[in-house]
């Protein structure tokens, strides 16, 4: 193994993701196609690293927002298979052609460029359509028009359509049956023009353990393949994959009325032990954790004190037994140590679970075990 040139670092249960998706597997059965999302470089679990686990455990694809994600995993193994979920801008498309991934596209006019740039390679660029069944994020609205220009895409010679999809905006059970109607609705309009989509698609995390019947063809599940748990009706067993550590740099002993970090907003009320932690929000842990953050250490949960600064945080151990410097400070955990899950620091950082994974940095070294 490399040596691991911080003590703050990522580390990611291998064995976890891949329960995580045999559990989905077996939920949604074999006619269902995987499409694990591992865009924001696998939601900080490091995309290139998972992809492996991912494909030998039922993905039919890896789905990414952007092309240069997509170029990142093509450079780490060009067989890998890879969807793009944003849009690509004209200039770029060729990337696409070039390395074989498969588009998202929603005009003629994109379609026409796919289709030119491959068919001078002797090509066919695989793209799927975006339906904009509500949401109004990327695709166009249901319409004859779009449907006209859907036949249009689907007649160009180097384009193959693959597949056909819409994004669910969950804002509750009759809108998501309403997008869902609105979907099923075009795709057999296009169906009756002569159309065929391999793979239909609708359904994130949340709606394909939450609306069985939204699964389709294909399933894009992001959260859940880390292990969040996200849906409220279904029920399905997955296992957080991800962990945050750190070891304490140094300790300081404090006399009441002394204080901590800038502007001095924590201040010992007692004789204090404090240590100080080399990781900050420039790792991509939340600056509003202040007064509300805490690492275990020792078994004992050691709040964070003052401001949380860009590299380090200082946390109480005065209660920690034996604390000395160098000693393991997990910061985030699957919560069996006592640790603070994802779910709790999403809720303590007034965000989402996504948001705390995905915006841990490329700064703290990725540690993979199996
Ligand atoms: C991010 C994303 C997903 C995955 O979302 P989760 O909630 O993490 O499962 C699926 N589809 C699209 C279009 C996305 O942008």
């Amino acid at each position: 193994m490399a040596e691991l040139l911080r003590d703050t670092r990522v580390e990611i249960n291998l064995d976890r993701i891949a329960y995580n998706m045999t559990q989905l597997g077996s939920l949604c059965g074999s006619k269902v196609a995987l499409m694990p999302v591992i865009k924001a470089n696998g939601y900080g679990h490091g995309a290139v690293n998972i992809a492996p686990t991912l494909l030998e455990n039922g993905a039919v694809y890896l789905a990414v927002a952007t092309l240069t994600e997509a170029l990142e995993l093509k450079k780490a193994n060009s067989d890998w298979p890879i969807f793009i979920m944003g849009h690509t801008p004209d200039r770029l498309l060729h990337h696409v052609v070039e390395k074989e991934i498969t588009q998202t596209v929603f005009s003629l006019r994109q379609a026409q460029i796919l289709s030119d740039l491959a068919s001078a390679l002797g090509r066919k660029a695989k793209v799927h359509i975006k339906v904009d069944t509500g949401f109004h994020r990327l695709g166009k609205t249901p319409s004859h028009e779009y449907a006209d220009e859907i036949c249009e895409i689907n007649s160009l010679p180097g384009i193959e359509i693959e597949g056909i999809f819409s994004h669910l905006a969950l804002a509750g059970e009759a809108e998501d049956e309403e997008q869902f109607r609105s979907f099923m609705g075009f795709v057999s309009e296009l169906e009756a023009r002569g159309c065929s989509f391999r793979y239909r698609h609708l359904a994130d995390s949340i709606a394909c353990v939450d609306y069985p019947d939204y699964r389709l063809d294909m399933i894009r599940p992001g959260a859940i393949i880390y292990g969040m748990v996200g849906y409220s009706k279904g029920d399905l067993q997955v296992k957080q994959a991800i962990s945050f550590k750190t070891a304490i740099s140094q300790l300081h002993r404090l006399s009441p009325g002394e204080g901590v970090s800038y502007d001095y907003l924590w201040k010992a009320q007692r004789d204090s032990i404090v240590a100080t932690l080399p990781f900050g929000y420039a790792d991509g842990y939340p600056r509003n954790m202040r007064d509300k953050g805490y690492v275990i250490i020792n078994g004992i949960k050691a709040p964070l004190i003052g401001v949380i600064c860009m590299d380090q945080c200082i946390a109480d151990v005065t209660d920690v037994p034996d604390v000395c410097e160098g000693m393991e400070a997990v910061i985030y955990g699957d919560g069996s140590d006592g640790s603070m899950t994802i779910a709790e620091a999403a809720q303590l950082a007034g965000t989402n679970k996504n948001d705390i994974i995905s915006r841990i940095t490329a700064r703290p070294p990725r540690v993979y075990i199996k």
